[in-house]
């Protein structure tokens, strides 16, 4: 039996209240060994022992808590077993780091709730509810230290009541900054599309209430921005909010009143249960029951997951409460912007989108959306880092310079590493926007004057096009380029608490390479100080460019024009060539046989696409990644064989698909069905991964990038790799997509200067 090492970082109220011996009793009634220790982020755990009694520790710690003990942020994590003798606590550790630690909005605590839903209570149905332990903080945070004339609630003068409250050392709301009463605090609206108030106070959330029920789209002035809400139950309410919002077939993600109903929907375990209701209160994967009807199949069709998450303030537990089912919950915003935050700005904003308006006037000084969770080989994994997690500081081993990363284009954030901290925004998004890029600057600027760090050094994606590089390049200040699958393993190392050296396995769509053109599908061999590329995927040109993204048609043309061109042409009836019009074959054609807009890549994200297309299952994507979904949804489990492949050349070895492509073709043609097709190439895949991590013979290998963010690629790695004793890691704390990069980019930027004369 292998014991596993849990590391355990609780923020709130978990000092100076009895926590360290509880810890201690805990672990050591458990027979877990490890320390405790207090530190200026918290307190920090790490405890090892069988894998069980692990998660039952941590399930624990949340629910015996002492009594004056709150928490308001905790994040697990997965690291190698060190070999502790027994438990102690540790004398508190110093990481040099920025002492002031802005922590995220906090989902409201119980007692809050109980406050709110008790008819004696003062703050009875007050949706702007908070105390020491839960309310709104980085979203309404204007400049440290975190006093309420340095928040958005510096408007509003606290009545006499609110203040005693605010100035007695015995109440939960001692000190607590955005303190407030239907007295003296923001107060909610209902607005119509014009702006026009059509009630306020308690009336207007159940007038909201009421929209909803009748089909109506709502925006919602959360806790980051505005979120859209519609009953989840009502197809036709589902599919206006699709039409309006441009979106047409990404997941939505749901908004519960309780964990009860989502039990109805969906399988929920401990783990998922406790990411659900935890303080950060994120959007949580879960697996779909099956035979439930009452979703709407407008709201993640063709996807055996749902998104869900329960409400995060007082405002949508009375909301949610009211209504009794669950709705789905957007992000009040056109297609991949940043969330609305100004009620003014909304109006016209999500003018045609939303019929009314739930309101007030509490402003938010930065949008924060809401992050999205999952249990992934029994850990967490964050896809979306933002509400409930940003901007915490994820810990690092090295003494870092002050470095800002400004992250790559999509699935923006920015890093800022100063001490032994890396402090990551909020997920900000696709860059292409002017909100986005207007966020990323607000972002890049407010971090560092938050924290007091003058960032010396810039480090920024190879990619001369993103706006996030020449942000960077137009600073002024010294610059680094990070090549970007380089910043994708060094983020999954330094989340899994490693050290280079190592193999990293980073697959996405597109990155740009060392060579200028397009990677995707990267073996990398890091170590302490530089990288090397000792693999890649065969690559392929890309019909078309960019316009290939969302046609993983294309895609299957040019891989298959790559692999099998005497097949791929003789019979244009067959896939993937019925997918096209004659002219349209004969000009992808040109552009494939001359090279011209046809950049080669070796991406294994479209490599992904082009399975989906041969598989039958997607020939015209609505968003990125979306065939790849498909492809692991339809994959029958039952089926363990896989494609031949082959790795050879010299270094760095080429991973040659072409063969598995080829007799996917094969299988395709000859009618097999597209779940056996899907296992196949995932199987082959996970294949692939093996054979370089033995030839590179290095232990430790680390999987990142956007296609990791695909379950049963990853379990699959995850499987061959320690089967065969190798030690797989994968990301944790922060997300295996774009959302990480800045982080790698820290690190990368880090290690250069330091290897500098
Ligand atoms: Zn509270
Ligand atoms: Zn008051
Ligand atoms: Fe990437």
């Amino acid at each position: 039996m292998t014991d596993h090492r849990a590391r355990v970082i609780l923020r709130g109220a978990v000092q100076g209240v009895g926590f360290r011996p509880f810890v201690h009793r805990l672990a050591t009634s458990m027979e877990l060994r490890g320390w405790v220790s207090n530190g200026p982020h918290g307190v920090s755990v790490e405890v090892e022992g069988p894998r069980e009694r692990l998660d039952e520790f941590v399930l624990r710690l949340g629910k015996e808590k002492p009594p004056r003990a709150s928490i308001q942020s905790l994040e697990t994590s997965w690291l190698e077993p060190a070999g502790y003798g027994g438990f102690e606590i540790r004398a508190s550790g110093g990481t040099g780091a920025p002492s002031a630690l802005i922590l995220p909005d906090i989902a409201t605590c119980p007692d809050c709730l109980r406050d709110i839903f008790d008819p004696s209570n003062r703050r009875h149905r007050y949706p702007f509810t908070n105390c020491t332990n839960c309310g709104p903080r980085f979203s309404i945070l204007e400049a440290l230290p975190y006093d309420r004339p340095n928040t958005s609630m510096r408007r509003f003068a606290m009545c006499s009541d609110c203040e005693r409250e605010y100035r007695n050392p015995r109440d939960r709301r001692f000190h607590a900054q955005p303190i407030a009463c239907p007295r003296c605090g923001p107060h909610a609206e209902l607005w119509d599309a014009a702006g026009a108030v059509a009630a306020t106070g308690d009336e207007a959330v159940a007038a909201a209430g009421a929209a909803v029920r009748e089909g109506r789209v709502l925006a919602l002035l959360g806790i980051g921005g505005f979120q859209l809400l519609v009953d989840a139950r009502d197809e036709e309410a589902v599919r206006a909010l699709r039409r309006r919002k441009h979106r047409e077939q990404k997941p939505l993600a749901l908004l519960y009143p309780d964990t009860g109903l989502v039990r109805r929907d969906c399988v929920v375990g401990p783990l998922e249960e406790r990411l659900l209701e935890s303080p950060e209160a994120p959007i949580v994967l879960l697996e779909r029951r099956p035979g439930t009807g009452a979703i709407a199949p407008s709201v993640a069709p063709g996807n055996p997951r749902l998104g869900a998450m329960l409400p995060c303030s007082p405002l949508h537990h009375l909301l949610l409460r009211g209504l009794g089912f669950p709705v789905v919950a957007t992000s009040g915003n056109l297609s991949d912007e940043p969330l609305c935050t100004d009620p003014r700005e909304a109006l016209n904003r999500l003018c045609g989108v939303a019929d009314w308006f739930l309101v007030h006037d509490r402003p938010i000084v930065r949008p924060i959306d809401d992050s999205v969770a999952r249990v992934l080989l029994g850990r967490e994994q964050l896809l979306r880092r933002a509400r409930g997690y940003a901007p915490l500081p994820v810990p690092v081993r090295d003494f870092l310079p002050p470095v800002l990363g400004v992250g790559a284009h999509f699935k923006n954030t920015v890093a800022l590493g100063a001490g032994r901290s890396v402090f990551l925004s909020q997920h900000l998004g696709d860059l292409s926007t002017p909100a986005a890029h207007a966020a990323f600057v607000q972002a890049a600027a407010d971090l560092p004057r938050l924290y007091g760090v003058e960032p010396g050094l810039l480090a920024h994606d190879m990619h001369p096009d993103y706006l996030s590089t020449r942000f960077a390049e137009e600073s002024g200040l010294p610059v680094v380029a990070v090549q970007h699958h380089h910043a994708h393993v060094l983020a999954c190392l330094a989340d899994n608490g490693l050290e280079p050296p190592a193999l990293g396995v980073a697959w996405d769509g597109t990155g740009m390479g060392l060579d200028g053109t397009i990677w995707g599908g990267e073996f990398l061999a890091a170590d302490e100080d530089s990288f090397t590329r000792v693999a890649h995927l065969h690559p392929f040109r890309l019909p078309g460019g960019e316009a290939a993204i969302r046609q993983p048609r294309r895609c299957a043309f040019g891989a298959l024009h790559e692999a099998a061109p005497g097949k791929l042409f003789a019979d244009p009836a067959a896939p993937p060539l019925c997918h096209f019009r004659a002219a349209e074959i004969r000009t992808l054609r040109r552009m494939l046989e001359t090279g011209t807009n046809a950049p080669r890549t070796t991406s294994a994200g479209r490599l992904f696409d082009a399975a989906a297309s041969l598989a039958g299952l997607r020939q015209v994507a609505d968003f990125e990644g979306q065939a790849a979904m498909d492809l692991e949804f339809a994959i029958d489990a039952e089926i363990a064989g896989a494609y031949p492949f082959a790795v050879g050349g010299r270094a760095p070895w080429v991973v040659d698909w072409r063969p598995a492509l080829a007799a996917m073709l094969d299988d395709a043609r000859a009618g097999r069905p597209a779940g056996v097709l899907a296992a196949m190439f995932h199987n082959t895949l996970a294949a692939m991964v093996l054979a370089v991590a033995r030839l590179a013979g290095r232990r430790r290998v680390v999987l990142t990038g956007g296609c990791f963010q695909n379950r049963r690629l990853t379990e699959l790695c995850v499987r061959r790799l320690e089967e065969a004793g190798f030690h797989p890691a994968w990301h944790q704390r922060v997300p295996p997509n774009d959302g990480a990069i800045a982080l790698g980019q820290v690190l990368a930027a880090a290690r250069t200067r330091r290897a500098a004369p």
